[in-house]
């Protein structure tokens, strides 16, 4: 039987798929021994970080993960970070193939004037922070105004704006950052703003994150009833599936009665944002509309208009993802998810993405090489590996540390404190 090692780089969701889509692809014939890099002592990629805490049900998407981790021939590196620890080349050098899944973690900036005051922030940094990441638990935000505008009109704007806007007691029995979550506690925002520069038709929100906003007891969710007629009217008869889903979604949403609550989560329309201003901190932003310009008071303003992938050792970054053909970067060096095409899609998107990419990648392959185990020569001063038995011991004392507040987990939030639990047989 041949035996081909393959490094895959990046324990997200990407990452786990390509991983099945090779299991899935072995035969008498042919097997894959996959090693799975990742920077963090703790995988899952935006299960663990992305997805909102109050969206429990998509996070369940890591049972299968660990299904993947616990197959035959597969070895979770984790804390081993490529481009630092280990570059690409070796990785090409030990490897059969190699493939990068590592998204695209870093928020676009808007572009105009007044970016770079404080209380700005980007949805990248905002929902790692919410989420436990541990190197964004210092984020420098202020949450003692009243008024929040994030602007964005995708899920990633839906999250945040809920984060916000959400009565924190909601939050107590989800795995919230335990910092983040105390912070929200304390906060006095209570009006936020979800704000998209085009008419609704043109959203990127999905109907079913849509549809469950006029549940939530303690926010007051609204959008004008106009912004949506003209919206249905400028869709058209015979609008796309998604936009005829998500336009009834909103109609119902404007037509529902104000609860009479404390915070409201508003949705603006056509409001192109121009200019941020502020003397040190934002105080407001000036937006075009089709009435003319329009400025807005705020006290925190959050981007959420889509994500760029970071600079990785002699990768080349094409507008919001890595430069490929298909998934292949060159010879032997293939891309897949966010990285791949941009932050777009959904969870499961990634899967068949990476099935199709790892087919071509199983096709071009020759005979396995016969290199040196990687992991002989990454055990030196300065890095400690955490691999699937360290990881099950972090995720099981999470858990378990979770269990009596009725939490699915209490995240830890320090890499040190990670590496200890990771290291306590
Ligand atoms: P997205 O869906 O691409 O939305 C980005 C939004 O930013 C768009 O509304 C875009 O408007 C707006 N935008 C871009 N540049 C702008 C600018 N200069 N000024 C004002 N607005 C600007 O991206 P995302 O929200 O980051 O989500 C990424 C992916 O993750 C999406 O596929 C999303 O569905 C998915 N996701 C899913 C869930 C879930 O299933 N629950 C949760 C979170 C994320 P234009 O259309 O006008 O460019």
């Amino acid at each position: 039987m041949k035996i081909f090692k393959i490094a895959i780089v990046g324990a997200g969701p990407a990452g786990y798929f390509a991983a099945q889509a090779l299991q899935n692809l072995q035969s008498d014939e042919t097997a894959f021994a996959i090693d799975m890099f990742e920077r963090l002592p703790t995988p899952w990629g935006l299960v663990r970080s992305g997805v909102a805490p109050d969206h429990p049900k998509i996070k369940t998407v890591s049972k299968v993960f660990e299904k993947i981790a616990n197959s035959e021939r597969f070895r979770l590196i984790g804390n081993v970070e490529v481009g630092r620890d280990v570059m690409i080349s070796t990785l090409q050098d030990r490897y059969d193939a190699v493939v990068i899944a590592v998204g695209t973690p870093h928020g676009r900036s808007l572009g105009i004037p007044g970016e770079g005051l404080k209380n700005v922030i980007s949805s990248a940094d905002f929902v790692y922070w919410y989420n436990g990441h541990p190197d964004y638990q210092n984020l420098d935000i202020d949450l003692t105004g009243t008024k929040a505008i994030v602007i964005g009109a995708g899920n990633v704007a839906m999250d945040v704006g809920r984060m916000l806007a959400l009565d924190p007691k909601e939050l107590d029995k989800t795995d919230t950052s335990e910092i983040a979550l105390r912070r929200l506690h304390q906060s006095s925002i209570r009006d936020v703003s979800i704000v998209a520069r085009r008419g609704a038709e043109h959203a990127a929100f999905t109907a079913p994150e849509l549809r469950e906003l006029p549940d939530l007891e303690s926010i007051d969710v609204t959008m004008k009833v106009d912004d949506i007629t003209s919206a249905i009217s400028r869709a058209g008869t015979e609008p796309e599936k998604h936009v005829k889903s998500n336009l009834e979604a909103m109609r119902l949403i404007s037509e529902t009665p104000a609860k009479g609550v404390s915070r409201e989560l508003e949705f603006l329309f056509q409001h192109k944002p121009i200019a941020i201003n502020g003397s040190d901190r934002v105080e407001s932003i000036t937006f075009e509309t089709p009435e003319g310009e329009v400025t807005k008071e705020c006290d925190l303003l959050v981007t959420a208009i889509g994500y760029k992938p970071h600079a990785l050792e002699e990768l080349t970054v094409d507008g919001n993802h890595y430069r490929n053909q298909d998934g292949e970067i060159s010879n032997g060096l293939y891309v897949v998810g966010w990285a791949k095409r941009g932050p777009s899609g959904v969870i499961g998107t990634n899967k068949s993405d990476a099935a199709d990419v790892m087919k071509s990648l199983v096709a071009k392959l020759g005979d396995p090489k016969t290199s040196q185990d990687l992991l002989l020569e990454l055990n030196k001063p300065g890095v400690v590996i955490v691999d699937q038995a360290g990881w099950n011991r972090i995720n099981m004392k999470e858990v378990e540390n979770g269990e009596a507040r009725e939490k699915p987990r209490v995240k830890f939030l320090e890499i040190q404190e990670m590496l200890e639990i990771a290291g306590s047989e």
